[in-house]
């Protein structure tokens, strides 16, 4: 998707249609497992208001290109 989109909203309809993503800024999921039995967090499905672990609450943010384009990527809040 780095050719981005030509709406916000495109950008982040093409990130939940393309499943979320498998890290979001912010994320330190992994960083707090200290049990090796415990599934690393598998990132954000791009709807749930949480990721994959329920450690962090995630939304998407909006960014441009140069070009005047739009991209889209998961943050921690
Ligand atoms: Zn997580």
């Amino acid at each position: 998707m780095s050719e981005g989109y030509n709406t916000a909203e495109e950008a982040i309809q093409a990130g939940i249609d393309a499943g979320g993503v498998d890290e979001f800024e912010g994320m330190n999921c992994n960083d707090s497992l200290f049990d090796d039995d415990q599934a690393e967090c598998a990132g954000w499905d791009g709807v749930d208001r949480r990721c994959d672990c329920g450690n962090r609450r995630v939304s998407w943010e909006t960014g441009q290109y140069d070009n005047g384009k739009f991209y889209a990527y998961g943050v921690a809040y």
